[in-house]
């Protein structure tokens, strides 16, 4: 399957398929005069002999979050500069969302640019196939250091997720989880009765397919995040706290953060998300919902209110819905919403 974006220009093609990488990279590669693979470790060990056989001379570069930070990020970019790397070259960039995300930096700032590819490898990065982001990390936080760099083109080959570990099928998943409930209750539903016993990656690409698409379509509608892209952080304001806290996989995080907003929303805006279902389904999954019965609340506001995106004053912007169907970012205020926690640990 193709998906087309619909930006006002520079537009690029998502593939998804299984077994599709090679095929398709070489529709692109012949438009360039040279091409140049970054690839995470990992993926390469693991496929070194058989999916990625056909690339010469790679730059493998240390897997996933450890490699956004600028000392490997400057090393790779002598390297590339070192193996002759020119304006009209193409640089493909093959692993989860954090080799794409630094590798996407490089490509927009190497020679003040290149062309890229991105071929993601992990359930989470159909996140990052749509919206533009590419970021690094700073002593200071995630992401602040970065740009918004389009690629040419991602290549979305579904044959990599068959050897991802299961806490990264579950991360991942939490992002699909999220993607769902923005789309419509229709194809939460759907997506709940697919996966209700198991989560079975090879069930997961129609509902792949539609999270790149609801993206895309909140993404067009606020490429620069003043308004409704903010609604893409559903679950993100308490996960960003619980991920640095209990130092678990990013989209696990979210899905706690998804009950807590349920809740939010059911308590301020009077919504009837049935939590236990939720509660329920996530335990059943392998999800660590036990922290939210465990977590220190004041230490979670602190972490909250450090981050300077939620945070003004005495209050946070949360995500909640407004209704089953609308969403809406609600300042709510820093004691009544660490109250509105201390209850959600007594109902977990
Ligand atoms: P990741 O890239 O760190 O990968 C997770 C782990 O899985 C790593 O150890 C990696 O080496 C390994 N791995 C990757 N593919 C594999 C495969 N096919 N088989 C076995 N192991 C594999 O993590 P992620 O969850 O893909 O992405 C998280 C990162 O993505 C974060 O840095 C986040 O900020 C970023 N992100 C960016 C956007 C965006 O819009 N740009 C969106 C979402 C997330
Ligand atoms: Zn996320």
């Amino acid at each position: 399957m193709d998906i087309s974006t619909a930006y006002k220009d520079n537009n690029y093609k998502i593939h998804v398929a299984r077994d599709i990488l090679r095929d398709r990279l070489e529709t692109y590669t012949g438009r360039y005069e040279s091409v140049y693979y970054i690839i995470d470790e990992n993926v390469y060990d693991i496929y070194k002999e058989t999916k990625l056989s056909f690339i010469k001379s790679p730059l493998v570069v240390t897997g996933g979050e450890s490699f956004k930070y600028v000392s490997p990020l400057m090393h790779t970019m002598e390297e590339l500069l070192a193996s002759g790397i020119k304006r009209n070259s193409l640089i493909v960039v093959i692993g989860g969302g954090a080799t794409g995300d630094a590798g996407g930096f490089i490509a927009s700032i190497v020679l003040r640019g290149v062309d890229y590819i991105h071929v993601p490898t992990t359930l989470l990065a159909h996140d990052s196939a749509i919206g533009g982001k590419t970021a690094i990390n700073s002593e200071h936080g995630k992401n602040l250091i970065g740009a918004f760099y389009r690629p040419k083109a991602v290549i979305y080959d579904l044959e990599f997720l068959d050897s991802l570990p299961e806490s990264e099928v579950l991360s991942g998943f939490g992002e699909v989880y999220k993607h769902a409930m923005l789309n419509s209750p229709g194809l939460f539903e759907e997506l709940v009765q697919a996966t209700s016993d198991s989560i079975d990656v090879s069930m997961l690409p129609p509902f792949i397919i539609k999270g790149i698409e609801t993206k895309m379509k909140i993404v067009l509608e606020d490429e620069h995040e003043s308004g409704s892209r903010k609604f893409l952080n559903l679950g993100h304001t308490l996960a960003h706290a619980v991920e640095y806290k209990y130092k678990i996989p990013h989209g696990q995080a979210v899905m706690l953060g998804i009950i807590a907003a349920l809740y939010i929303s059911n308590e301020l805006n009077g919504t009837d998300f049935n939590l236990d279902e939720h509660i329920g389904y996530m335990s059943r999954h392998g999800y660590p919902v036990n922290l939210l019965r465990e977590m220190d609340t004041g230490e979670m506001m602190q972490l909250m209110m450090k981050d300077k995106k939620n945070h003004r004053n005495d209050y946070i912007s949360y995500i909640v819905f407004k209704d089953k169907q609308t969403l809406e970012v609600k300042d709510i205020n820093t004691a009544n919403l660490e109250k509105i926690l201390k209850a959600l640990k007594e109902r977990i």
